[in-house]
């Protein structure tokens, strides 16, 4: 391939999300290239990363760690608590990277040493890099609500981690009486998937509205005093379940005493301010930050939670040659309010853009200029979805959020008429595509 196609090519790599056009690539690259990358963490980011690497240069050798021999997607998993998803869908193992001559290796990482270029695993092995992709997700703060716990979240799940937190948090649900009280407390931002709490309070409801519970109550109790699609979300739990007084969901703000700051595990209580709630059901989503591998590392300089990472590559303002993705890191147009989603979406672009960069550098090409997309579907009954598409650029090596080409699925239609039920319809059949799509992407 000529270096003008190459670099055409690693242009169009990072503003897309399609795995079409990468057979051309693959078909060309340079197999002269013998560097050693590490990617740590097998989620949507790290796994696109190692694949997409493979598929541009297989003369790159790529080993990817991760400490499960499966992955269960969150995206979706709101449908699993609500019964309208069987889990099975969302859950995935590593043939497919194996496939594209990824060396997988299931494996926990506990130390990385940055000055030998070394990853080290809780098996006692030593990985050598010459360019690490880290891509841990978060970890939760549990002691940031007194009495929360690792051993808390049996009682109290946060279902925040998709698996069998997921599953238990469907089966207190379905052992809850008709007339109780289901919580969900929500941590102040940023936390993963900014709409999913409210995602889960209707998926929630649809569940009691359809199995005889019409008398419960979802209650959610949130530190923040908005929220994303809040507009699209309140129409919708006010036409399906009922919403505000006398309805089945509740939503406290912060400003109204909302932020859950105290729980007993025993009792299924939660503390707020100047508050005492009771539930039958308990879902305490603890504050997050970067993942833990990420923090030992020092990388979380962004109110010492988040990593930070250079516009242009994902390259870790505080490492060279280290590439911090997905959830672990912060970034968008901070300025405007336009922060990075912490989204699965999200996470796959930051990947590609890493991976641009890794690939330009190794074959001494110029760095490809990236665009960055999310977007991110919530879908609140079986026929009901909505969505919202971020889109930023890079000037002067910051990001800037492009206004003119993100949107987000209208309240109504410009006239004011409503929207018609077709539409939403449609968004919740793409949200299953959509889902698919991403899990063959960075999977398959
Ligand atoms: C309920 C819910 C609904 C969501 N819905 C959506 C949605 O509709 N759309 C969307 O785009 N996003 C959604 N998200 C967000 C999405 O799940 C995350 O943004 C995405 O998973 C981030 O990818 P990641 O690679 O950063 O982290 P993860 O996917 O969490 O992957 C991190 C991986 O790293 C591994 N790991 C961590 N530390 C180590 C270590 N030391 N050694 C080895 N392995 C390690 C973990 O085991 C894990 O597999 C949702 C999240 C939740 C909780």
């Amino acid at each position: 391939m000529s270096q003008i196609n190459r670099r055409d090519f690693l242009k169009t790599l990072a503003a897309t999300s399609s795995a079409s056009v990468l057979s051309v690539p693959a078909a060309h690259a340079a197999a002269k290239s013998k560097a050693k990358v590490v990617v740590v963490g097998g989620g949507f980011g790290g796994a696109t990363a190692a694949k997409y690497l493979r598929m541009i240069d297989p003369g790159i050798e790529v080993t990817l760690i991760e400490r499960n021999t499966s992955y269960t997607s969150c995206p979706l998993s709101n449908e699993v608590i609500s019964g309208h998803r069987d889990i099975a869908t969302l859950q995935t193992g590593y043939t497919g990277l194996r496939k594209h001559g990824v060396n997988v290796v299931h494996d926990e990482v506990v130390g990385i040493d940055p000055a030998r270029k070394l990853v080290k695993t809780k098996s006692g092995k030593g990985f050598a890099y010459d360019s690490l992709v880290l891509s841990p997700g978060v970890d939760f703060d549990y002691a940031a609500v007194e009495g929360y716990s690792e051993a808390a979240a049996e009682k109290m799940p946060h279902a925040y981690k998709a698996g069998p937190q997921t599953l238990l948090l469907k089966k207190q649900l379905e052992a809850m009486k008709d007339g109780g009280t289901f919580i969900i407390a929500v941590p102040p931002g940023p936390f993963r998937c900014p709409p999913g709490p409210y995602e889960r309070a209707a998926q929630v409801a649809s569940y009691l509205k359809h199995h005889g519970k019409a008398k419960s109550k979802v209650l959610i109790l949130d530190a923040n005093d908005s929220f994303s699609k809040k507009g699209l979300f309140e129409q919708a739990w006010r036409e399906l379940y009922g919403y505000g007084p006398g309805g089945m969901i509740e939503w406290v703000p912060g400003a109204a005493d909302g932020k859950v700051v105290k729980v007993d595990a025993q009792t299924l209580t939660c503390y707020t301010g100047f508050g005492e709630h009771k539930g039958d059901v308990v879902n305490v989503i603890p504050p997050h930050h970067a993942g833990k591998v990420a923090k030992d590392l020092g990388l979380a300089t962004f109110k010492n939670k988040w990593c930070e990472a250079k516009a242009e590559t994902m390259e870790s303002k505080g490492l060279a040659d280290v590439y911090v993705i997905g959830d672990s890191c912060v970034g968008g147009d901070l300025p405007t309010n336009n922060a990075f989603p912490k989204s699965a979406h999200m996470a796959m672009t930051q990947a590609k853009v890493a991976v641009g960069a890794i690939v330009a550098k190794v074959n001494g090409l110029p760095n490809p200029v990236p665009y960055y997309v999310n977007t991110c579907y919530s879908v609140v009954a079986p026929d009901y979805g909505f969505s919202v598409v971020h889109i930023y650029k890079v000037e002067n090596g910051t990001w800037i959020y492009v206004k003119e080409a993100s949107g987000i699925s209208p309240v109504t239609m410009p006239d004011k008429s409503p929207v018609p039920k077709v539409y939403r319809k449609l968004e919740a059949e793409y949200a299953d595509g959509w889902l698919r799509n991403v899990m063959a992407d960075a999977f398959a």
